[in-house]
């Protein structure tokens, strides 16, 4: 079950492990130090937040939860490790930059890249995913909106906006197809980044403008990304604890989940390839059981799905930060990298932003790209052919 377990074989990288440190934090007898040991702080270090535990761990153990609060009250009043800044900030940064992306997307590709990410405390070893520009934005947006009454709402996650605006073009065109007309929604974020590393201060402040701008409305939000998806879902009614956030909440649906439950009974997508290799994103597998990329791949006729069992080992910020590196790629070895090194002309999916950025380093200047559902399923493309 645990990605940094199973790929390190070390018990203090286990959730077992993880829970007897914080145990005795919480006894405070063997560690003394309460919120400020760095012996908890180290044996966290490697979890990758993956939220596998608070699915499959029998006594539902949620340690990417305890390790965001632990991370919260370590570092308070203090400074913290530069990634959670340059990382933890990103949705900010990267709207930003997306009104100058090509001249930022050249000088991040030379020296100067490698340079501001040894100062943020990001791996070299990494190529920088490109920013998309607002234009491309606002290209995505135009042709997200339909010109029939939307009977949900598309969430633009940071993650879609910044890197792959694309895609929400095509999660619309799709949507539309399986007659559930969506009105996009940008601007909002539901603050992943900054539970991850554990800001719950900003965090909690940046979801409840979110929910304060979704509440009042019944219609389902329709998320692309699914991380930011089970941070709406989860994440958000946990920290903020009141019933607009629950409300929100009870209303998101990942794209799987939302062509799962809402698509129209005579829906049929284009032709589909017959074999995939499938990641499916963590949090998506912990946070919306029964709502399975797998399941719905199958269930439209595609013949072979092989799935790539738990993380991809990226994430989220833990495999681009520097000392995670290594973690990061054995854990990529369990199970996608001999996907990827063994694809046999098979066409990749993957929704989540770093599992497809993950996808992208293994394949090593391979020309290989995964697909985002949305765009498998683009009735505006053909995705009949090879992608490899
Ligand atoms: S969140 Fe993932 S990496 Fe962390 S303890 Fe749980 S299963 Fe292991």
């Amino acid at each position: 079950m645990c990605p940094s377990y199973r790929a390190t074989g070390e018990e203090n990288a286990s959730t077992r492990g993880r829970a007897r440190m914080l145990q005795e934090m919480v006894r405070g007898e063997a560690v003394r130090d309460g919120w400020r040991s760095t012996e908890v702080k180290d044996a966290l270090d490697l979890c990758l937040s993956c939220k596998a535990c608070s699915s499959d761990c029998p006594v539902g153990v949620d340690m990417a939860t305890y390790k965001a609060e632990f991370l919260h009250q370590h570092y308070k009043g203090r400074l913290r490790p530069r990634s959670h800044y340059s990382l933890g900030w990103l949705p900010r940064t990267s709207a930003l930059a997306g009104y100058a992306a090509r001249p930022i997307n050249a000088l991040l590709r030379g020296p100067v890249g490698k340079l501001l990410a040894r100062l943020g405390g990001v791996t070299t070893k990494r190529r920088i995913p490109a920013f998309a520009s607002r234009r491309a934005l606002r290209k995505a947006l135009r042709a997200a909106k339909t010109a029939e009454p939307a009977k949900a709402v598309l969430f633009v996650d940071s993650f879609t906006r910044a890197f792959r605006p694309e895609v929400a073009g095509a999660a619309s065109r799709v949507l539309a197809d399986a007659g559930i007309a969506c009105a996009p929604r940008d601007g909002l974020c539901c603050g992943l980044t900054w539970v991850s590393t554990g800001q719950l201060n900003v965090a909690r402040k940046i979801m409840a403008r979110t929910v304060a701008a979704l509440d009042g409305d019944d219609r389902p939000i329709i998320v692309a990304e699914p991380s930011c998806a089970a941070a709406l879902k989860r994440d958000v009614p946990e920290l903020l604890g009141t019933e607009a956030a629950q409300r929100v909440a009870s209303r998101v649906q990942t794209f799987t989940g939302a062509l799962t439950d809402l698509a129209d009974q005579d829906w049929s997508p284009p032709p589909l390839p017959e074999n995939v290799v499938l990641q499916t994103h963590c949090h998506e597998y912990a946070t919306f059981k029964g709502r399975r990329p797998a399941d719905l791949l199958r269930r439209l006729g595609v013949r072979g799905v092989d799935e790539a069992e738990g993380c991809c080992g990226l994430a989220g910020n833990f495999g681009f930060e520097a000392e995670h590196y290594e973690t990061s790629m054995a854990v990529a070895d369990l199970a996608l990298k001999p996907r990827i090194d063994h694809l046999d002309g098979r066409t990749v999916v993957a929704d989540g932003f770093s599992c497809a950025t993950q996808i992208d380093h293994l394949a090593d200047g391979r020309d290989i790209r995964a697909l985002h559902l949305a765009e498998l399923l683009d009735p505006a493309a053909d995705q009949t052919g090879e992608t490899s």
